[in-house]
């Protein structure tokens, strides 16, 4: 198979999770019971906990499982969603809002559950995540994150500059919560895992299957790939970021942004023990969010905004790389092993969607950043509403409708705008 021009063939992943894995071209007719479009976290999770429910689920993937973003993140479990869980009981309801809340705030819990249940070797670890106001205006919004989830039982604790130098390794920050409940993964290792665990149990998976058409067909579904035809009961599409024009109106719902990332030489004598030195994970707050941690082979995995195509070269990624040195001066000249990048689905009320168009077909996407604890645990959670004929009324993240972001189709330019702007307006408050 030719590999995409989108392809993050220098990502650190791929040289830490051994030979890709060979899943056929779908290319002959059949037919299945769900099929589901897209080999990411979400639709491997989705797969796996159907065929363990003992349904006839095929996935098609368009290059192979674990290609898109999942396969290439930076690996943080970070259990929340971008708003505080008060905000959910106003908007949502008590109900449905604790809901959410609960699932959003335990699906770091769900996915270690899962991993360690199927025995999957990704090197999670339960190190902890910290959230960092980088001025004193940030400090107020992540005091309020703080002080809303310790209102709601939420085991968080607040570090104060010097906590947070000892945490770190450099002064910059002005404060931060650290949620205990974060962690690590090596991301690609995941998405392999699901993707055996799930064909170990029955599903069918297949690489190379872009599926380019899908249409009604009686009761059920018809999706076109390699020139072959599968027909399926229902349909869940599970393409985030990468989504394509097979369903009208989608890709234009969220924009795909590109986040950018660097592996640095593994860190070694003085290095090892300045740099981050808690080993936790760490995301800056503000709109232009960097991220990062050392992951146990000693790279420091730092992301952020960079250029918005595909990039695999560390000299175009100069504003993660000059925030490294930024953070840790010593870092300097240390030298960059690996570079990538990879699209955010980002929706306009920066929440995760399903959409339910039709009968016997959702749409999950829209993790703004944050989808590799999200994505895996709402696997189960599609999974029931797909098995289950009544649908996806019952749904965690309740289902709705789908609608057309306004001049997407300039939406590189209105990224760089809100980038610059934001830069600027850090740089002022600092
Ligand atoms: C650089 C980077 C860093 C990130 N860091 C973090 C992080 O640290 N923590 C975190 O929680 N989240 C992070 N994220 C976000 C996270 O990776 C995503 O939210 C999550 O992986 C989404 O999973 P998914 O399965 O929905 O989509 P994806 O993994 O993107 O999978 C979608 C798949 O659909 C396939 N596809 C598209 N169209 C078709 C078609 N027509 N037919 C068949 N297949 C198709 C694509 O090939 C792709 O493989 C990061 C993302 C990037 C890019």
């Amino acid at each position: 198979m030719r590999p995409s021009p989108e392809t993050a063939d220098n990502a650190l992943y791929l040289h830490q999770a051994g030979p890709e894995p060979r899943f056929p071209p779908f290319e002959r007719d059949g037919r299945t019971g769900i099929a589901i479009v897209g080999g990411g976290l979400t639709g491997l999770s989705t797969a796996l906990h159907l065929a363990e429910a003992g349904h006839d689920v095929t996935v098609l993937e368009a290059e192979v499982p674990g290609w898109g973003a999942s396969g290439r993140n930076g690996g943080q479990l970070n259990p929340g969603l971008k708003f505080n869980p008060s905000w959910f009981l106003e908007h949502f309801g008590e109900a449905q809002g604790r809901k959410i809340v609960d699932f959003a705030w335990s699906t770091v819990e769900e996915t270690a559950t899962l991993v360690e249940r199927l025995g999957i070797d990704c090197g999670m670890r339960r190190c902890g995540t910290l959230r960092a106001a980088t001025s004193e205006r940030e400090a107020e919004a992540v005091r309020a994150s703080y002080e809303d989830m310790r209102a709601h039982g939420m085991p968080l604790k607040w570090l104060d500059k010097a906590d947070l130098a000892a945490e770190t390794g450099h002064e910059v920050y002005h404060s931060a919560f650290l949620d205990p409940r974060g962690g690590e993964v090596n991301p690609l290792q995941l998405s392999r895992g699901l993707a055996d665990a799930a064909a170990q149990r029955g599903a069918a998976l297949h690489g190379a299957s872009r599926v380019t058409a899908l249409r009604r067909a009686g009761d059920g579904w018809e999706l076109e790939t390699n020139g072959a035809t599968l027909r399926a009961d229902r349909v869940l599409v599970a393409c985030n970021g990468y989504a394509d024009g097979l369903v009208p109106g989608l890709r234009q719902a969220a924009v795909p942004v590109f986040s950018s990332a660097l592996a640095s030489n593994p860190l070694s004598g003085s290095l090892a023990k300045t740099v981050f030195p808690s080993r936790r994970v760490l995301y800056e707050a503000g709109l232009v969010t960097v991220y990062y941690r050392v992951d146990p082979d000693g790279h420091l995995i730092i992301g952020g905004r960079g250029p918005m195509r595909p990039s695999s070269a560390a000299s175009g990624m100069t504003a993660v790389a000059n925030r490294a040195v930024e953070l840790w001066p010593e870092l300097a000249g240390h030298g960059w092993k690996h570079a990538w990048n990879g699209r955010v689905s980002i929706t306009k009320d920066h929440l995760p969607h399903i959409h339910a168009p039709d009968t016997g077909l959702l749409i999950a996407y829209g993790y703004n950043g944050r989808g590799v604890a999200l994505a895996t645990a709402l696997g189960q959670h599609l999974a029931a509403a797909l098995a289950d004929r009544s649908g996806a009324s019952d749904l965690v993240i309740p289902p709705s409708s789908m609608r057309k972001i306004p001049f997407h189709p300039f939406w590189p330019i209105g990224v760089k705008a809100a980038v610059t702007f934001a830069r600027l307006r850090a740089r002022l408050l600092r």
